[in-house]
């Protein structure tokens, strides 16, 4: 049995804060705001991982209002999620997830982060894509105010885990 789950992030881009995109610190001027360490691409693989799993989104799972998440880093958030679909039986197939950012160009970063999801989703580096577009100028991520993820994920239904992560 197979599930889909779609997941989007917008975080604001404020000087003074790092970068962090599944887990990597980019080089850049300003960096995303938000209560734990505002990475939109692990949040919107998050996300869509408990869309498919129809378990409401990471809000839900860990409110901002809880001092635990503060600056908490969200590939372990993103862990936990992993650990609950495992939980419910069931094992990512395959993400694809695409950052919207205008600088800095994110190409360099790519494998890196390919890697880092991938070993949280406890899968090859080859059933994980990212793919990275800027905003061609427009609206608040072409003025470089925000960066905004969407991923998208397939599940399988292996049964209940026997110790798997
Ligand atoms: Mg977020």
């Amino acid at each position: 049995m197979f599930r889909i789950g779609i997941g989007h992030d917008t975080h604001r881009l404020v000087e003074g804060r790092p970068l962090v995109l599944a887990g990597v610190t980019i080089p850049a001027e300003r960096g995303g705001e938000g209560h734990s360490d505002a990475d939109a691409l692990s949040h919107a693989i998050a996300d869509a991982i408990l869309g498919a799993l129809c378990e409401g989104d990471l809000g839900l799972h860990f409110p901002d209002q809880d001092p635990q998440w503060k600056d908490s880093e969200s590939l372990q958030l993103l862990s936990r999620v992993v650990w609950l679909a495992g939980e419910r039986g069931f094992h990512i197939v395959n993400v694809d997830a695409t950052v919207m950012l205008e600088t800095p160009k994110l190409r360099p970063h790519v494998i890196a982060m390919r890697e880092n999801i991938a070993e949280v989703l406890g899968i090859e580096v080859g059933r994980v894509s990212v793919k990275a577009k800027t905003n061609e100028g427009l609206d608040a991520i072409g003025r470089g105010e925000a960066v905004a993820a969407q991923a998208i994920v397939l599940l399988q239904n292996t049964g209940p885990s026997e110790g798997r992560g």
